[in-house]
């Protein structure tokens, strides 16, 4: 029973993101949009749809393989193999736990190295955006294998230890923890994390520095530092981002976002960031992602010591640490629903994001230009199907981002007129 309606969801979402993905493909429209001309020649259009292209066949390999593993997997019992191959070095039962997470989680990155290498060296490298080279990429895999190994293993030592000592009613203090854990490493990871992999340094004195104090300042958005991360040596696309919280907030904009955007843009770029301050978007998805913690251990509460559940899989000696193994093969496709609906959220905040810099800037040009140019530079898919985005997407396709931001400019003409004085000059158009 459990067996079937585990394998009907890993399949039935298997399918239907595949779906999405073939839909994707037929939705691939030869002409450039209207919105577009102006920074797309047909040329460089048929290359993005040509790297839609064999970014969606490469996922659908991927997720195959995945999929067929973990079938293989279970069917040859693979679940009670390794459970028995632990269970004979007689070892306490929170480090058996931790060496059979370890074994499952290694045994699922070695299955996808291989494709991660093709990635990042055959298909980024043959549109022009890889800039990674072996040395880093092979340094980049070893930090983030012994940083994720430490994280994990802490994490499920504290989970494995809470279930092992007071049994399945400390789930509430488990999530707790984990919640704790979690907000602990929002305030860490920009801090420890990332300068393991990028170097940051101050964005130098001139127009960009001056007009982005001055436009934080006017909103009254308190920034501790602006940073300029070196992504170029990984790769040519660009991206901005916000850390911190509070009075400790630090902008960091990659290299390559600075050297392909004109001041205003940049500024743009930033006031839609700090518009998901405004708008109260970062809390509020801290909140669902506390929510989310939340539903999992309350459903591995009524899950991993039922019987059904191990018997599914095969396994023949209960514990937690399997059953916590087998609960998070059970939820993986429950979960994209949950997804679908976080992500739907975050589509409106982006769109409100958008809003905010449109109007607080007086001019929504700069954004839908800087758009316009992000989208040309990373070869993004500018007419996704809709069945991909309700699945995937985090943000709007950018053609629906540009026509809200130019409905945004008819609406508060108004406002413009009669602040200029004290607006920045908008950006080339
Ligand atoms: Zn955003």
């Amino acid at each position: 029973m459990i067996a079937a309606f585990v394998l009907s969801t890993l399949l039935g979402y298997y399918l239907l993101d595949s779906l999405a993905k073939l839909l994707n493909l037929r939705s691939l429209r030869t002409e450039v949009p209207n919105e577009f001309v102006d920074v797309y020649d047909a040329t460089r259009y048929r290359r993005s749809q040509e790297y839609t292209r064999s970014n969606t066949w490469f996922e659908l390999l991927v997720s195959t393989v995945d999929l067929a593993a973990l079938l293989i997997f279970w069917l040859l019992g693979g679940f009670e193999v390794s459970d028995q191959f632990i269970r004979g070095f007689h070892l306490p039962a929170v480090f058996s736990g931790l060496l059979y997470l370890g074994i499952l989680c290694a045994g699922r990155e070695a299955l996808m190295l291989p494709f991660a290498i093709y990635h990042t060296f055959v298909i980024e490298q043959r549109y022009g955006f890889n800039r990674t080279t072996v040395a880093t990429f092979v340094t980049d895999r070893l930090k983030e294998w012994s940083i994720s190994g430490l994280l994990m293993a802490g994490f499920a030592f504290i989970i494995l230890s809470l279930f092992e000592a007071f049994g399945l009613s400390a789930w509430l203090v488990g999530c707790i923890c984990t919640a704790a854990l979690s907000i602990i490493l929002v305030y860490i990871a920009p801090r420890v994390i990332l300068p393991l992999f990028f170097k940051l340094s101050p964005v130098p004195e001139g127009a960009l520095r001056t007009q982005v104090t001055e436009f934080s300042l006017r909103q009254r958005f308190p920034i501790r530092e602006l940073l300029v991360i070196d992504g170029s040596r990984r790769s040519s696309k660009a991206n901005a981002f916000f850390t911190g919280f509070g009075p400790n907030k630090r902008i960091a904009l990659y290299d390559t976002l600075i050297s392909s955007h004109t001041v205003p843009e940049l500024l743009a770029v930033l006031a839609h960031e700090i518009g998901h301050y405004k708008r109260h978007h970062i809390v509020k998805h801290l909140i669902i992602g506390q929510l989310n913690l939340f539903l999992l251990f309350l459903g591995a509460s009524f899950c991993i010591s039922r019987p059904e559940l191990f018997a599914a899989f095969g396994v023949s000696t209960r514990s937690y640490y399997v059953g916590l193994a087998l609960y998070l093969v059970l939820v993986r496709p429950l979960s994209v629903l949950f997804g679908i609906v976080v992500n739907y959220w975050s589509r409106r905040d982006e769109f409100e994001a958008d809003r905010f810099a449109a109007e607080t800037l007086g001019d929504p040009n700069p954004l839908i230009q800087a758009l316009k140019r992000l989208s040309r530079d990373s070869l993004s898919n500018l007419t996704p199907h809709p069945l991909l985005v309700s699945l995937h997407f985090t943000h709007p396709p950018v053609l629906a981002r540009i026509r809200a931001l130019k409905a945004v400019k008819a609406t508060s003409s108004a406002m413009v007129v009669s602040s200029r004085e004290s607006l920045p000059t908008p950006a080339d158009s």
